[in-house]
């Protein structure tokens, strides 16, 4: 079964948008939460995750968004933007990131936001911390979002190897277990600004990272239009 994994899409419709456009044909699409906050569309991206029939778990922005997660912890962008979401959300949209749930497993597979033993909040950003939630999951595989890193931590006999995302190739997944993070289609960290998502293929034990590029002026502009903080609009052009 071939699947699309995506992350963080952060209210971006044309980000998403060309994403969709550049997917091959696929069984399902897997989606890891932090859908709305930061971006200027959130109703538009819920709906289009509703047309791809998306498997989605919920995110730290998308509890904010909807009053279920407390905004303290968000910096004084992030949280302004969570404030802006919450008026523009209509009540379909707040339905949809109510009913989502923390966790999904299915087959070999986890999805969380975070991290298995905190799938809100834990940032996965080192091998340490890789290796301390092995045993928080009971799949071969578990996917993640949350810091906008595409990457893939692979538990090698008494350690985690670090797989960096290349997509000059496809990464060849076996019985090792792996925490696997796409990357983040609507707001990416790592220096490209180009939307990052992941193809995923237990069965044939294949994980394909790809970049693709968007209309970043485009979202701009409509975050421009409704006042959105300027570094949250600027991060975009340069990935950070
Ligand atoms: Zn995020």
């Amino acid at each position: 079964m071939r699947l699309a994994v995506l992350s963080d899409i952060h209210a971006n419709l044309a980000a998403l948008d060309a994403v969709c456009a550049d997917l091959p044909q696929v069984d399902q699409v897997w989606v890891l939460g932090d859908i709305v906050g930061y971006g200027p569309q959130p109703n538009e991206v819920i709906a289009r995750l509703q047309e791809l029939g998306a498997r989605a778990v919920t995110g730290n922005h998308d509890g904010a968004a909807i009053g279920t997660v407390d905004t303290s912890w968000f910096n004084p962008d992030a949280a302004a933007a969570i404030r802006w979401t919450a008026t523009v959300l209509d009540p379909a949209s707040t339905a949809y990131l109510a009913a989502l749930p923390t966790v999904r497993t299915d087959g070999e597979l986890t999805a969380v936001h975070g991290s298995p033993r905190q799938p809100i909040w834990e940032y996965i950003t080192d091998a340490g911390i890789a290796a301390a939630n092995l045993d928080a999951f009971a799949t071969r595989h578990c996917l993640y979002g949350h810091t906008h890193l595409p990457l893939i931590y692979r538990a090698d006999e008494s350690r985690m190897t670090v797989v960096p995302a290349t997509t000059a190739d496809a990464i060849a997944l076996d019985v090792r277990r792996t925490l696997i993070n796409p990357g983040s289609v609507g707001q990416p960290r790592d220096g490209k600004p180009d939307a990052s998502y992941l193809l995923l293929d237990v069965e044939a034990g294949r994980a394909e990272f790809r970049r693709v590029r968007y209309d970043i002026a485009l979202t701009q502009r409509l975050m421009r239009e409704v006042s959105l903080p300027p570094w949250l609009i600027e991060r975009l052009a340069v990935g950070r």
